[in-house]
């Protein structure tokens, strides 16, 4: 859905230039046939018939005139129902054929006390002729006879129509975007990615650069985990059984926790799961709990890189942080682990539909080149 901002709302195209023009070569052709010989004067009113009133008259192919007046209309997106003077009548009107030309004909308050205001000058006719109209608005008894196009109860913007005097020049109509149809709009823009990968795979280096470039948030459970270890909390005690095993923390205490960690981020862009999902079961409670407030997984990118190289790193990594999980032994645990338990996931997310392999192997610009590739896809 493409939106445009006007002021402090998004409106979106519910009736496109083409579609108008079509109606209006309609109205017109009527208008021609009805009127012929009869030299009608179409009073438009100002502003919002402007573009209307432009457009009808390059398809009135009969001998007319035209001449504009004006009337107070609308403040901001609802109906004053205050009308003011009618202003800019010129011309004798007795025995005239008179076609108001409005934009919009909502309650019909406007156009009665236009009729009103005309029927005093003795006319021969006095028609109706709006670009829209909402039939469920209608509060008085008048006959609007030329109507190019009806519309639902919606507030509306462009060719013409303001929103607090903004839009007029918009070639299409626009309706307002309602938050529920913007939040659903925010959701399919939302960009949650699994990063995935062996240990050593280089899924926090890439999130950071990812975090840097789209303003993600990120929810690494590893880290989560080290939090509450160095908070020494029960789940922490619990946790740093297994992790300096080089196990998997059990899939109930990951899956509890998932649903406050990713909720304390509160309005995001998208978030990377790093380190998360690990298992089939962790990935099954991540789909849920993301469909349960409207979201989903958009992409799990896959960084592969070879055994060999992600000892090394592990390895490298362990002497400069310190982590007690990266020594050789642990390592070559949790590589395992990987294999066993986790590398499932790479044939999940593939019936997912949504896994990006990416060679993890080489200069770090140009893997993090390949993930922006998928990103900005999406
Ligand atoms: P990481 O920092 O992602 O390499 O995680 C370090 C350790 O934390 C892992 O070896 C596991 O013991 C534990 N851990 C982190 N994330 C998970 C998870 N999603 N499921 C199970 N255990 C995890």
């Amino acid at each position: 859905m493409d939106t445009i901002q006007v002021l402090d709302k998004k409106f979106k195209v519910s009736i496109p230039e083409a579609e108008i023009l079509r109606s209006i070569d309609a109205v017109a052709e009527r208008i021609n046939h009805d009127m012929a010989g009869k030299n009608p004067l179409f009073l438009a009113v100002l502003n919002g018939a402007f573009v209307f009133a432009a457009d009808l008259m390059r398809r009135i192919t009969i001998p007319c005139e035209i001449s504009f007046v004006k009337l107070a209309s609308y403040q901001g997106t609802i109906s004053t129902g205050k009308v003011t003077e009618v202003i800019g009548i010129n011309e004798n009107l007795s025995g005239r054929h008179i076609i108001i030309v409005e934009d919009i004909v909502e309650s019909g308050l406007t156009i009665e006390r236009m009729l009103d205001s005309l029927g005093t000058r003795n006319p021969a006719s006095v028609e109706v002729c709006a670009l829209l109209q909402k039939p469920d608005r209608l509060q008085v008894d008048i006959n609007i006879k030329y109507v190019a196009i009806k519309i639902p109860n919606d507030f509306i913007l462009g060719y013409g129509l303001d929103y607090n005097q903004q839009g007029r020049g918009l070639p299409d109509i626009y309706t307002l975007v309602s938050d529920e149809e913007e939040q659903s709009k925010n959701n399919e823009n939302m960009k949650n990615i699994v990063i995935f990968g062996a240990p050593g795979s280089g899924k926090g280096t890439q999130s950071d650069l990812m975090i840097e470039k789209y303003g993600l948030g990120h929810i690494s459970t590893g880290d989560v985990l080290r939090g509450e270890i160095s908070r020494g909390t029960e789940l922490g005690k619990t946790a740093k059984d297994f992790i300096d095993k080089g196990q998997l923390v059990p899939d109930s205490l990951i899956v509890d926790m998932l649903a406050s960690v990713y909720d304390a981020l509160g309005e995001h862009k998208g978030v990377i799961f790093d380190g998360f999902p690990r298992t089939v079961p962790q990935a099954e409670a991540l789909k849920s709990m993301l469909a349960e407030r409207g979201h989903k997984v958009a992409a799990m990118i896959e960084l592969d890189v070879p055994e060999d190289e992600l000892m090394t790193r592990l390895i490298k990594r362990g002497q400069e942080s310190g982590r007690s999980d990266d020594n050789a032994e642990t390592i070559a645990k949790r590589l395992d682990v990987y294999h066993k338990q986790t590398s499932p996931l790479i044939d999940w997310y593939e019936s997912e539909g949504i896994r990006h392999h990416i060679d993890g192997l080489g200069a770090l610009d140009r893997i993090f080149g390949d993930i922006c590739a998928v990103i900005d896809n999406l």
